[in-house]
């Protein structure tokens, strides 16, 4: 009878043993067979704003090989036009059971504003010179209108000779900066330039000289004529260059065939440029200088007499020292540019003689005017106490 039970008792000891093997085989099965993912690339990025992301995505084991099923869904919430923090789901779900692995994405702005300098770079000024603040734009790859927030800092003191520097300096509201600076030279001038255009206006010459020294921020003199648009001598004036009077006509048998019909003449252009400018001009350039001969054909020694009664009437006559020979025949721009250069002299002032009416200036001046501030000559206009360079 106790051999009987205790034969039982062990039959169902077995059985709960072979119960918990079956179990624990059940959950080592279950256990291999759960679902294993695993990431493409970094889990935690950081990237740009608007710029392109690919999800290298995850993978997934199956059969004891990774693959990138299509079983695993992914979802996310990345959006590359805003700063934020964003993430994506891979998930798998098997028999009830559910995995999923997670990418944090950082969308910033990485990138640095960019900053353009208004105007030159590198700058010349002559001793006493007023410094312009020409400032600069910035634009970046997200935030706007950062030109407002532009800081510059400035050392230049035009008093005195030396090189500085205009630092320009731009954060973006994510703390990117970008710095650039302008050089700016201050010299002592070696000499005075003024550079004189005779016979305009003339429309299609004129326009491209003025468009010049508005680029080079140099003022000039003009001595016109009854030729021309009253609009070029209008812009001229408002450009801040002087005005000066040719004569009327340009027309040597009538200009110096009596010291009255000069004058006549000479009131002509005056009144011309008082009707547009608003202003009367006392500078006044001889058709031919004070030296011409020509003038004798017509009224021997009148150049002799309106030398001397000029003056009394207020007027100051201006010749030169320095001679484009555009007034002849000049081959070429670059012949006038050399006429121009290999007479100018240092600790003088030079008074250059040009046409805006010829084309063939109009090439050579950007030029002269680089030679002339590359050497450190100061440019000014003609004005009545200006150094008139007078041949007679
Ligand atoms: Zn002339």
């Amino acid at each position: 009878m106790r051999k009987r039970r205790h034969a039982r008792k062990s039959k169902i000891g077995l059985h709960v043993f072979v119960m918990f093997l079956f179990i624990c085989f059940a959950a080592i099965f279950i256990i291999s067979q759960m679902p294993q993912l695993k990431m493409l690339g970094k889990a935690d990025e950081k990237i740009n704003i608007n710029t392109h992301y690919t999800d290298r995505g995850a993978l997934l084991k199956e059969n004891g090989k990774w693959t990138a099923s299509k079983k695993i869904h992914s979802k996310s919430n990345l959006n590359l036009k805003k700063i934020g923090d964003y993430k994506i789901t891979y998930a798998y779900s098997f028999l009830g059971l559910s995995k999923s692995i997670v990418r944090k994405i950082k969308v910033r702005d990485l990138e640095k504003p960019q900053l353009a300098l208004n105007g030159k770079a590198d700058l010349s000024l002559q001793v006493g010179e007023d410094y312009t603040e020409l400032g600069a734009s910035a634009t970046d790859n997200y935030d706007k209108n950062l030109d407002k927030t532009i800081r510059i800092s400035n050392t230049v003191d035009t008093s005195k000779a030396g090189e500085y520097q205009v630092l320009y300096t731009v954060k973006d509201h994510s703390g990117n900066e970008t710095r650039m600076s302008r050089k700016v030279t201050v010299f002592q001038p070696v000499g005075v330039i003024y550079l004189t255009f005779d016979d305009g206006p003339r429309s299609g010459t004129t326009e491209t000289v003025l468009d010049t020294l508005k680029s080079e921020q140099i003022k000039a003199t003009f001595f016109v004529t009854g030729n021309g648009p009253d609009s070029l001598i209008l812009r001229e004036k408002k450009e801040g260059h002087s005005i000066g009077l040719h004569t009327f006509t340009h027309d040597y048998s009538k200009v110096y065939s009596s010291v009255a019909s000069y004058y006549a003449d000479l009131n002509s252009v005056s009144d011309r440029v008082k009707n547009i400018t608003g202003e009367e001009s006392k500078l006044v350039r001889f058709p031919g200088g004070s030296s011409n001969t020509i003038s004798n054909n017509y009224c021997p020694g009148i150049m002799n007499f309106l030398v001397k009664d000029l003056p009394g009437k207020g007027y100051q006559y201006f010749d030169w020292n320095v001679s484009s020979g555009d007034g002849g025949t000049q081959p070429s721009s670059e012949a006038i540019y050399n006429n121009v250069v290999t007479n100018l002299k240092t600790g003088r002032d030079n008074v250059v003689l040009m046409h805006d009416t010829n084309q063939l200036t109009v090439g050579a001046l950007k030029n002269i005017i680089d030679y002339g501030k590359a050497n450190h000559f100061a440019f000014k206009k003609v004005e009545l106490d200006t150094f008139p360079a007078h041949h007679f």
